[in-house]
């Protein structure tokens, strides 16, 4: 089994004291590509030459999170314009809307998210994109912008069935964290992810966020990292009523192609 994490927060700075291990564990479980998320201007920067280090088994996105927008100016567009450039720099993101949080103002995340989106059109780039309680919003830009990008992730999927859907009219690619197999909050993304296609389908661990609850036993630091992929792709297939190995090769073919990885 060779799965694809395309969601890792690699540059997380509870990853610098066991990195080399954490790289070794996840190949160990079948994690054979991991994509690292760039999150702000600095973590993209460092995302980049972690992949630039890793070369085949470490790619990365360039983009600043909606928790950041309010850091992002015309110097930050600059600089991801370039970055994303980089040949391991395989999506422009993560981008897009967060009113849970709140961490920046929304006019800013706005504004923020806006320039990315226009940037992955310039570029002909994917982008990998976040939502959370802001699903009108964001979908408003993303039906202005969908024509000009040429694919989009919404990654860690948690909202509705109709969000789900809404998504999918736009064609839009899915990633699922372990947040699937958390059965207090995630139950609903149980009853409706067998309606994503298998060519729209990724599988994320999201980390060091979001550690599955099906994981045992439950490690005491709490960590996520990605050699714990393969029990959100387990989970996904019960829920599918698909074998894993069909789950896994599929959602393999879906990230090699989604960010041109084959
Ligand atoms: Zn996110």
């Amino acid at each position: 089994m060779q799965l694809i994490d395309i969601g890792a927060n690699l540059t997380h700075e509870s990853f610098r004291h066991d990195f080399d291990d954490v790289l070794a564990r996840a190949r160990n479980h079948g994690v054979a590509r991991m994509v690292v998320t760039g999150a702000s201007r600095e973590g993209s920067e460092e995302a980049l030459l972690l992949a630039r280090a890793h070369p085949g088994l470490l790619y990365a996105t360039a983009g600043v999170h909606p928790h950041h927008a309010a850091e992002y100016d015309d110097a930050v567009d600059a600089r991801l314009r370039e970055l994303a450039h980089e040949p391991e720099v395989r999506a422009v993101g993560e981008a897009g809307l967060d009113y849970f949080r709140h961490l920046s103002p929304r006019e800013a995340q706005l504004a923020a998210f806006e320039r990315q989106l226009a940037i992955a059109a310039e570029l002909g780039k994917p982008l990998f994109l976040h939502q959370r309680d802001a699903h009108e919003d964001f979908l408003a830009l993303l039906r202005r912008w969908r024509d000009r990008v040429p694919a989009m992730v919404v990654h860690c999927f948690t909202d509705t069935r109709e969000a789900l859907h809404d998504y999918l009219a736009l064609d839009c690619h899915i990633g699922i964290t372990g947040w699937i197999c958390d059965e207090r909050r995630g139950s609903h993304l149980r009853e409706f992810v067998r309606e994503i296609p298998a060519d729209r389908l990724m599988i994320e661990t999201d980390s060091p966020y979001l550690l599955p609850r099906t994981v045992r036993p439950q490690p005491s630091h709490r960590r996520n990292e990605p050699m714990y992929l393969k029990h959100i792709c387990e989970e996904i297939a019960r829920d599918r009523g698909e074998a894993v190995e069909v789950t896994a090769a599929n959602s393999t073919v879906t990230a090699e192609a989604f960010f041109g990885l084959a």
